[in-house]
């Protein structure tokens, strides 16, 4: 007797009549006709021929700013560097509380998104820790159904940044309040080379803060050159780091936004060393692409990263959603299928295995960053999954699928009716779907 068993699901990989069935938090068998073979279960859900995706994973987001949209102000010029001014206004009014609500809120439109792992860099430029000490009791609080992992984020920079300047007589550096963070129990180390004072103090942070990681035995994680600048090159620096303290396979570039207005040579010889280093790379479309290009006229530059030539490389990329409603970014509900809308848009990925690669952007090369365990719709993996009203990931993206059913851990955690409209039109169909349906 299983506890749940899905019939009739088609997988990412094109599998089609696939039956799911779980045991305990765990996925016991998938298969063809378990169902027909009198498999019984405590639960049954019909897939109906829809798509189950494991769930869908962001590499790159900032909890401890979310949906603080319009505190204190809104950001008038849309910009990044009003948008950094703005957060700096916010600070110091911020509470631990309202810290809190705010990210448990935006846990529960993730869950309804099939959101179930993210990844949130946290400010840790505040001699107070004070969105460190909420975002570990939120990861302690939503760990039955969604994974955070914490990046200790120095917004203001490990160099640039002066404690003593929001607390007067405060010792301690940028760089040991992140090394508080990190004792505290913050899982990755972040960086944001391209805001320290020179390109020097931008090289010299990177490879302080991945020795620390390499110390530590832990992920790095940095937003690297967002900024349209050609000659941003840390993540030339953040390659050479990985590969000389042995950290292949454990960190990430976020944003590599100068590469997209780089040199087509200097570009040849970067992409195979990030492969050769294992280096990862994570895209944030919704927000390279209204934050980058300000200072252009016309020809205005795109910015986000080059993703196709990434991936030719053998890079990881993941697509990120970066911010929901905060002094950056106005918009936003926790959909990464929007998040992959707009990526295949933006790097102009619409060959067909090209859109597939969009949809793994936010669901295996994501969950692959972030080292999930158990990640997949196959025998052994935890039972988590989403039911889509799609048959395919390609259709996903462009419907951005209702999230029909959302399981974590085996169990149920939310539902969401199919979307379809109501016509009233003469001898026309009584609704519609969006769903092309061809006889045969
Ligand atoms: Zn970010």
């Amino acid at each position: 007797m299983f506890d749940l068993l899905i019939t009739d699901a088609r997988l990412t990989d094109g599998r089609e009549g696939q039956d799911i069935a779980v045991l305990g938090d765990r996925i016991a068998e998938v298969g063809a006709g378990l169902a027909a073979r009198g498999a019984q279960a405590r639960e049954r859900i019909d897939a109906a021929g829809q798509l189950v995706s494991p769930p869908f994973v962001d590499a790159h987001f900032h909890m401890d700013a979310t949906l603080s949209w319009g505190l204190p102000r809104v950001n008038r010029s849309g910009t990044l560097l009003e948008g950094i001014a703005l957060w700096g206004e916010l600070k110091p009014t911020l509470t631990a509380d309202a810290i809190i609500e705010r990210a448990m809120a935006y846990c529960d439109w993730a869950v309804a998104r099939g959101l179930l792992a993210v990844r949130t860099h946290v400010d840790t430029c505040d001699p107070r820790l004070l969105a460190v000490e909420a975002l570990l009791e939120v990861r302690r609080k939503v760990a039955p159904w969604l994974d955070l992992q914490l990046v200790a984020f120095p917004q203001d920079g490990i160099l640039r940044y002066d404690p003593a300047r929001d607390k007067p007589g405060c010792t301690d550096s940028a760089f040991d309040l992140l090394k508080k963070a990190l004792d505290l129990g913050v899982d990755v180390v972040g960086g944001i080379p391209h805001f320290e004072r020179t390109m020097d103090s931008g090289r010299e942070s990177v490879r302080l803060l991945a020795e620390e990681a390499a110390r530590r035995g832990l992920r790095v994680d940095m937003h690297c050159d967002e900024t349209d600048d050609p000659l941003s090159r840390h993540i030339e620096t953040l390659t050479h780091e990985t590969q000389r303290l042995g950290l292949q396979g454990r960190v990430n570039g976020s944003h590599l936004t100068s590469m997209h207005s780089m040199d087509n040579y200097y570009v040849s010889k970067l992409i195979p060393l990030m492969a050769e280093a294992q280096v990862s790379a994570t895209a944030n479309p919704l927000i390279n692409i209204t934050i980058q290009g300000r200072h252009d006229t016309y020809p205005k530059r795109r910015g986000m990263t080059r993703v196709p030539e990434l991936l030719a490389g053998g890079v990881e990329v993941a697509f990120g959603h970066d911010c929901v409603m905060d002094p950056w970014y106005s918009l936003g509900s926790a959909d990464m299928l929007e998040v992959a809308h707009m990526g295949l848009h933006v790097a102009q990925m619409t060959g067909e295995a090209a859109m597939r690669q969009c949809f793994a952007a936010v669901t295996e090369a994501p969950a692959r960053i972030l080292g999930l365990e158990g990640y997949g719709v196959a025998p052994g993996c935890f039972a988590d999954f989403v039911l889509l009203q799609a048959r395919d990931p390609i259709e996903a993206i462009r419907l951005r699928a209702a999230r029909l059913v959302v399981v974590r851990r085996g169990r149920v955690v939310a539902t969401a009716p199919r979307q379809a409209s109501t016509l009233a039109l003469d001898g026309r169909p009584a609704s519609v779907d969006f769903m092309i349906r061809r006889p045969g």
